[in-house]
């Protein structure tokens, strides 16, 4: 049986008429940014969340950085993020000129650890950027009560986590901003590259859309250094044909994980673990094993497929080595690294295909 890692068929199968639908629809209009299908995908994405504004941009990475500049963040500032996140969330802190500081996740959740955040903070520290890593929210509560006491801004990146719960609100609605992106494979994604900024201040709100429009509210007044990030019509066109889906599809990924997590029961298997008060929505379905790539090579000669997120911690990265950091700085990140592989995990997969998964890794023995 070939199970691939991620799979867009079924998915795109029952709506195919709607997505060609939009591309005539927005063919025809002659308009292709800025127009009313990115307006009616960002009011529909911010009620959908129970956030007061969204503000639709080029990417994932773009969200971060222009929330960031527009929040004032900048060359001299220290922004904390887990270190064992997606490059972009690092990236967006030095392309504004602002300096990462890594903090270790936890080994059960593999969200950033709240109780080593207070450690990490210098009296430059000016925010900190939770990652709701694998779909699951990171632990807000405290995260948000310690930015509070130090009065760090919360920027939330919320790339893997659309739709999901920490105590009934939706994760990218408890800081000063939520970061979305909708690349394709994402729980909510684009047919191409998309993001989102969402917030409840209006005043930022305003200055994040005018960052994504060349820094200008009005055409050709310029009062900030902005830059060209905005959603096209297009791709807020098939978003808003996708969004009335997303609960159903969360909903069936949490049925596969949860039978991921009651089914495999080879001892040799780490699960993760769900904290509570969370409804996760599992971009990435992660287990740990001691002999990762065993296991992983195992599952390619039986035809499944799975993936690594990921291999490198963000201090250990080439692009990084000017933080100074080595090996053995960060060594619950490195053991992630080398032990974490990522089961297939989409809507469309067959109870055939998630009994052949659960049988395959219960019997695996490691050599
Ligand atoms: C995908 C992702 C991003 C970046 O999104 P793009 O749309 O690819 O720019 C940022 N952070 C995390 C955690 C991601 O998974």
């Amino acid at each position: 049986m070939f199970i691939p890692f991620v799979s867009f068929d079924k998915m795109h199968h029952l709506i195919k008429k709607e997505l060609f639908g939009a591309f005539n629809n927005t063919l025809d209009s002659n308009w292709f940014i800025g127009g009313f299908r990115d307006k009616k995908f960002e009011d529909s994405f911010s009620e959908y969340l129970g956030s007061n504004f969204c503000i639709g941009c080029g990417n994932g990475l773009d969200a971060l950085v222009i929330s960031l500049k527009s929040l004032g963040i900048g060359a001299g500032d220290e922004v904390i993020i887990p270190a064992n996140t997606f490059i972009a969330t690092a990236l967006a802190v030095t392309y504004i000129g602002a300096t990462p500081v890594l903090v270790e996740p936890r080994k059960d959740t593999y969200n950033i650890d709240s109780s080593k955040i207070e450690a990490a903070i210098t009296p430059k520290t000016k925010a900190i950027i939770p990652v709701h890593l694998y779909g699951q929210p990171a632990d807000m509560d405290p995260i948000m009560e310690i930015a509070n006491r130090h009065g760090l801004l919360v920027i939330e990146d919320t790339a893997q986590a659309h739709g999901a719960k920490y105590h009934e609100k939706a994760a990218g609605t408890f800081g000063n901003v939520g970061a979305f992106s909708f690349y394709p494979g994402k729980n909510l994604g684009a047919l191409g590259d998309a993001g989102a900024v969402v917030t409840n201040d209006a005043e930022l709100a305003d200055k994040i859309r005018a960052m994504g429009n060349y820094g200008s509210r009005e055409k050709y007044v310029h009062e900030f250094k902005g830059q060209n990030s905005r959603l096209d019509e297009i791709q807020a066109a098939f978003l808003s044909v996708k969004l009335p889906h997303l609960d159903t599809w969360n909903e069936e990924r949490r049925r596969i994980a949860n039978r991921y997590l009651s089914e495999i029961t080879n001892p040799e298997v780490i699960l993760p673990t769900v904290i509570d008060g969370v409804e996760p929505v599992w971009h990435i379905f992660a287990i740990r094993t001691e002999d990762r790539d065993g296991l992983k090579h195992y599952l390619e000669e039986k035809g499944i497929q799975t993936g690594i997120h990921y291999p490198t911690p963000i201090h250990l990265h080439e692009a990084y080595k000017d933080l100074g950091y080595k090996m053995g700085d960060f060594p619950i990140a490195e053991e992630i690294s080398t032990t974490e592989l990522s089961l297939p995990m989409f809507y469309g997969l067959t109870d055939d295909q998630i009994d052949y998964v659960i049988d395959s890794i219960n019997e695996y023995r490691p050599a």
